[in-house]
């Protein structure tokens, strides 16, 4: 079911609310059932303008495709994977970077797909040469760097993240040594901010960088945002979804204009 807007959310809370009230009209007097209507508008409405998983494929191949060229998985491939796993929600989100958008991506989902994805990612990385390790945040990208690991032969490397999903170290125990060549995987690129913080550790521990691996790059234009991605972190991204899920400020939110509730990922992540 597509977003409603807060006026048809509303007229059909009322229709609902009216419709429960009807069928109790000879056991309520009219005081009772006036207050009744306004809950159940409540609770309907709320429902209604709750964020909703997309499932159909078609409605997901419109927001996500493949960096050209397509490797071991097609766009098609992608959109089945996005649906089923019911990866994308619609609703009214503020991320972690403080932009809000009507989609809100759960990579957690994916984790039957971790393979196939990496299959992808090893294919986009032939002819490179092979990192010994991989640095990863404890975050929804640590099983992906995890099944990496495995299909590479490298050692597993974990930052921890703050509360804002953001990566502040290594996690303790969790090492690799000085000129290490280290491939940094993320779940995906929206800004490039939680990628650059893993460059900074990577390079605080004098690793040598082979690179950035990411399932997918999300925003209006995600083949611009990658090329500024790889020119402003200075390495090349491999990528192999493209997410056309759009963010804004909030001054620029149409949804916060109408007033749809506002749900944040920092709550949705967990
Ligand atoms: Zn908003």
């Amino acid at each position: 079911m597509p977003q409603l807007d807060v006026e048809t959310a509303r007229r059909k809370a009322w229709e609902h609310a009216n419709l429960c009230v009807r069928e109790l009209r000879g056991e309520l007097d009219e005081e009772t059932q006036k207050k009744l209507i306004v809950r159940l508008m409540d609770l309907f409405a709320t429902h209604f303008l709750s964020p909703k998983a997309i499932g159909s494929v078609q409605e997901v191949s419109e927001l996500a495709g493949v960096f050209e060229p397509p490797k071991t998985l097609e766009a098609t491939d992608v959109a089945q994977m996005l649906a089923e796993a019911k990866c994308i929600l619609r609703g009214h989100f503020e991320l972690l970077s403080g932009l809000h958008t009507h989609y809100f991506f759960r990579f957690g989902n994916l984790a039957r797909s971790c393979d196939r994805i990496a299959d992808d990612i090893v294919a986009r990385l032939a002819g490179k040469a092979r990192p010994e390790a991989i640095l990863v945040p404890t975050s929804a990208g640590a099983m992906l760097g995890s099944v990496l690991g495995r299909e590479l032969g490298a050692s597993v490397v974990y930052a921890d993240v703050n509360e804002r999903g953001r990566p502040v170290g290594i996690r303790p125990g969790s090492r690799a040594p000085h000129g290490t060549r280290v491939l940094i995987v993320n779940d995906m690129i929206t800004t490039g901010g939680g990628v650059k913080h893993l460059v900074d550790i990577a390079l605080a521990q004098s690793w040598d960088i082979a690179g950035v691996a990411v399932f997918a790059v999300r925003g209006e234009h995600p083949d611009e945002i990658l090329r500024e991605a790889t020119t402003g972190i200075g390495y090349d991204v491999y990528a192999t979804a493209k997410l056309r899920l759009p963010a804004y400020p909030k001054d620029r939110c149409s949804l916060c204009q109408q007033k749809v509730p506002l749900y944040r990922s920092a709550n949705l992540n967990r």
